[in-house]
């Protein structure tokens, strides 16, 4: 079918393309004019075989699909789509919601669900949001190689697939402490994951993974369902952190009060990181509240590693502060970074925040950090993440 030209002006390179597949004409026809007037190349398709035709031959920035159409649904045709492009985001609309079609949608990878009709500006700004985010996780994936973190060969959909399996089905979480220094004494234990499949060994590269393969709300699920788990074996009066991943916070089972780690909300503490754009995820304080409602504290990690401005300090308040550890690392010979740990503790005693410097490798950081008022510490020089309870050395 033919494609909607989009304005000239935009220069074809730079221009986004968009699938657009509805096997009813007139619906088909409106769409691809608006989608092609907000500035995208509408490619549409009558049915999925013919759309899937079209992806192996161009990739696309996103898919915009009816749920229902003929010779495929729309979670056969995710597979499909998923099995030749990991990251395209796909959105779905339907005319006959069902609940079940809706989370098996999401739970397959759909980036949104619609209902029809769609207002047009809505289904404009989502394209829009689901192209803009599809650029910034290409531009986040050259960053890593640039700067040499990136997956091992992850491109390959089905070695990654067998990979992220044996991750997911080895997974255990290792624990840290974080230890008051005055007091000599182990406040809590972080839960960091796990696994025992070599080219995912790095929470990097299986976040990466699960990221690309639509799967972190069942990482979570077991990260959180492994330290539930857990907490029966950990030392009594010890608080648990557990790190939760931003897209985390849209997993409703994370508020469920039946799930496994909701039962001892009241010694956990869940971490944000500062490093994920935050303020993307919708209703974030509600989401906050929700949890703070089931017994939950909640802390702020990577403090001065992510995003400029008051950020999810203004958000959500945390209980709890933890500053990233290119602030601690060699702190004993910065006048900077001393400077501004001292503010940051100063100001979180002032707002009743308690404040944990962690990567701490030396005794020398852990004295200056001392002096400019931190006493909840969390490093190597105390004890390094291993299976079990490790206790420090002090
Ligand atoms: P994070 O939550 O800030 O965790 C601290 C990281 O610093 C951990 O790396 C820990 O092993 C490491 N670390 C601890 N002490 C020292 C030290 O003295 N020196 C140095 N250089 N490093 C130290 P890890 O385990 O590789 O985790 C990296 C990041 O991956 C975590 O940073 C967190 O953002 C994420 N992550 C780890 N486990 C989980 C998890 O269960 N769920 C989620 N959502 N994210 C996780
Ligand atoms: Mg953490
Ligand atoms: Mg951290």
């Amino acid at each position: 079918m033919p494609a909607h030209e989009s304005p000239p002006q935009h220069g074809d390179a730079k221009v986004p393309r968009v699938l657009l597949i509805d096997d009813d004409d007139a619906v088909r026809q409106a769409y691809a004019e608006l989608l092609s007037n907000s500035g995208t190349k509408v490619d549409a398709a009558g049915n999925g075989i013919e759309a899937i035709a079209l992806l192996q031959q161009t990739p696309y920035d996103a898919i915009v699909s009816d749920i229902t159409m003929p010779g495929m649904d729309g979670v056969q045709f995710l597979r499909a789509v998923r099995d030749l492009d990991l990251d395209v985001p796909v959105i779905l609309y339907t005319g006959n919601p069902a609940l079940e079609s809706a989370v098996r949608a999401v739970e397959h990878g759909a980036f949104r669900y619609l209902l029809k009709p769609v207002a047009p500006r809505e289904l404009q700004e989502t394209v829009q949001r689901a192209i803009r985010l599809h650029g910034l996780a290409r531009l986040k994936r050259q960053a890593l190689e640039l700067t040499g973190h990136s997956g091992k060969a992850l491109g390959d959909r089905a070695g990654l697939e067998g990979r992220f399996e044996r991750a997911l089905k080895t997974l255990w979480i290792a624990f840290q402490p974080i230890v008051s220094h005055s007091r000599r004494a182990v406040v809590a234990y972080e839960g960091l994951v796990r696994n025992d499949e070599p080219t995912m060994a790095s929470p990097h590269d299986f976040f990466d993974a699960a990221e690309r393969l639509h799967r972190i709300h069942e990482v979570g699920r077991s990260i959180r369902k492994h330290v539930a788990e857990a907490c029966v074996d950990a030392p009594p009066e010890t608080n648990i952190f557990v790190n939760l991943h931003p897209f985390d916070l849209e997993d409703e089972h994370l508020y469920a009060v039946d799930a496994p780690l909701s039962a001892n909300a009241k010694r956990v503490v869940l971490e944000l990181t500062e490093r994920a754009p935050l303020h993307e995820i919708p209703d974030i304080r509600l989401r906050v509240r929700g949890l703070r409602a089931l017994g939950f504290r909640v802390a702020v990690d990577d403090l001065g590693a992510g995003y400029a401005g008051l950020g999810a300090l203004a958000q959500f308040e945390p209980d709890i502060v933890k500053i990233d550890m290119s602030l601690v690392r060699d702190v004993d010979s910065d006048a900077t970074k001393q400077t501004v740990i001292r503010s940051m503790a100063t100001l979180c005693g002032e707002l009743g925040i308690s404040f944990v410097a962690e990567g701490i490798e030396t005794p020398e950081e852990r004295d200056v950090l001392t002096q400019l008022g931190c006493d909840l510490f969390q490093g190597t020089l105390f004890a390094a993440p291993a299976r079990g309870f490790p206790v420090p050395c002090f």
